[in-house]
């Protein structure tokens, strides 16, 4: 077969164009392989929301702790809780809406 991006001639079997790098056809048949997700406890993510929220816990619990290191940094500057409080409560409201789960796509159950 022939690579759509420069037309030089390439391997059937040939996922990368030897010529170009450019990705070719057959990436469709490669196997994606699906990890299963994280399953996470929604009373846990609650409870941890609640009473450590502005420390991000709940984050760092549901995967995030990027998103956690953030909101205990801010936490930490003390004037950051006027920002943190009410983050935290809006986010404990997600939680207890069910519209809150794992960093990888995953339910709290
Ligand atoms: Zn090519």
């Amino acid at each position: 077969m022939f690579c759509s991006n420069c037309g030089k001639e390439i391997d059937d079997k040939a996922v990368v164009c030897i010529h170009c790098d450019c990705a070719v056809g057959n990436q469709e048949k490669q196997i994606v392989v699906q990890l299963p997700k994280q399953q996470k406890s929604y009373v846990a993510a609650l409870l941890l929301c609640f009473f450590l929220g502005t420390l991000g816990a709940h984050h760092f619990y549901t995967g995030r702790p990027a998103q956690g290191l953030i909101m205990l940094v801010i936490t930490f500057t003390g004037i950051g809780l006027i920002i943190t409080i009410p983050w935290a409560i809006i986010e404990f409201f997600i939680i207890l809406c069910g519209g809150f789960g794992t960093a990888d796509g995953g339910k709290l159950v």
